[in-house]
């Protein structure tokens, strides 16, 4: 491109463009783009949602779920920049930031990768299925599917040299995300989840009651079976949970959790807390386990 063109006229940016630059926003690597599809399922209230990743995630992220489906006419809104039926009104907005409804995430994944999106709803006849290469939509075809939605994303970042550099190896990009699914699971132990990688099938977790039995679910019996019950209240703030006695202590922070109004969240000053509070009662560079619910 020829220099004088590079300070052109002031012109608006086309869709696609805006939804790229929205993408490197939303969409880091292939845990981003599991956690996005996640939150959806969740929203639609499935009571089941099946993960399958292939190259952790680079090559395929599919999440199925159970959930209330999109009308066939609204594929391609659902797809679609500012698109959402979570809010509508200005007011509205003041929630964009605590529950991250911009109506984007799909839009800007889709510009990324190919995707393919599948759904039913309960009342419908028959399912719909559209497929999204690049960013360019094709029709809505019909398709016979179970009720809930599927979305696939496929070959992430293939066609944006640029962005995919910066993806790491497989077992990285996995790490990841198998992080991410594990955070989705903890959060909603009444959602029955499974998370296939490759051939190999790593989770497989029914619906469940209580909190305990999803934490045994995906770390496994020796985790539960350390674990001691703590909750404290103070009127204005509710904390309860499982945490490990000091000799369960942990080579890295992996196992610490922490859900704010049910939410998984990181928090370095709530890590620093935690640390402080076994303070002394192990050794530098090891961690507890701990597994809170703080609701205020
Ligand atoms: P947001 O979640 O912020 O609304 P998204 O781009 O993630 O934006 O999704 C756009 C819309 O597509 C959602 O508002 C919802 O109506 C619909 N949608 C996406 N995924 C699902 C799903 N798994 N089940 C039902 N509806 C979905
Ligand atoms: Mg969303």
């Amino acid at each position: 491109m020829a220099a004088e063109h590079v300070m052109g006229q002031i012109h608006r940016l086309s869709q696609s463009v805006v939804n790229r630059i929205a993408a490197g926003e939303v969409v880091e690597r292939p845990a981003s783009v599991l956690r996005e599809l996640l939150d959806n399922a969740l929203d639609s209230d499935a009571q089941r949602i099946d993960v399958t990743l292939e190259q952790g995630g680079i090559g395929l992220v599919r999440v199925v779920d159970n959930g209330g489906g999109i009308a066939a006419e609204e594929l391609p809104l659902a797809v679609a920049a500012h698109a959402t039926s979570k809010l509508s009104t200005a007011d509205d907005l003041e929630r964009i930031d605590t529950f991250g409804f911009r109506g984007e995430a799909l839009a800007s994944i889709a510009e990324v990768s190919r995707m393919v999106i599948r759904s039913r709803r309960p009342e419908d006849a028959g399912g719909s299925m559209l497929e999204v290469d690049g960013g360019e939509a094709g029709e809505v075809q019909p398709e016979g599917c179970a009720v809930g939605t599927t979305v696939e994303v496929h070959q992430l970042f293939a066609k944006v040299p640029a962005r995919r550099s910066f993806l790491r190896t497989a077992s990285t990009e996995w790490s990841h995300a198998s992080d991410v699914f594990t955070r989705a699971a903890l959060a909603n132990p009444q959602v029955a989840f499974s998370l296939v990688h490759g051939s190999r099938r790593a989770h497989d977790l029914p619906a469940v009651e209580s909190w305990a039995d999803r934490i045994e679910g995906i770390f496994g019996r020796s985790v539960g079976q350390r674990l001691v019950t703590v909750e404290a209240d103070d009127g204005d703030l509710r904390v309860s949970g499982y945490i490990g006695r000091p000799e369960a202590d942990m080579a890295s922070p992996r196992l610490q959790h922490l859900l704010v109004r049910g939410r998984p969240i990181r928090d370095r000053s709530l890590s620093h807390a935690i640390q402080e509070a076994y303070r002394g009662t192990m050794l530098t560079g090891r961690h507890p386990m701990v597994f809170l619910r703080i609701d205020l």
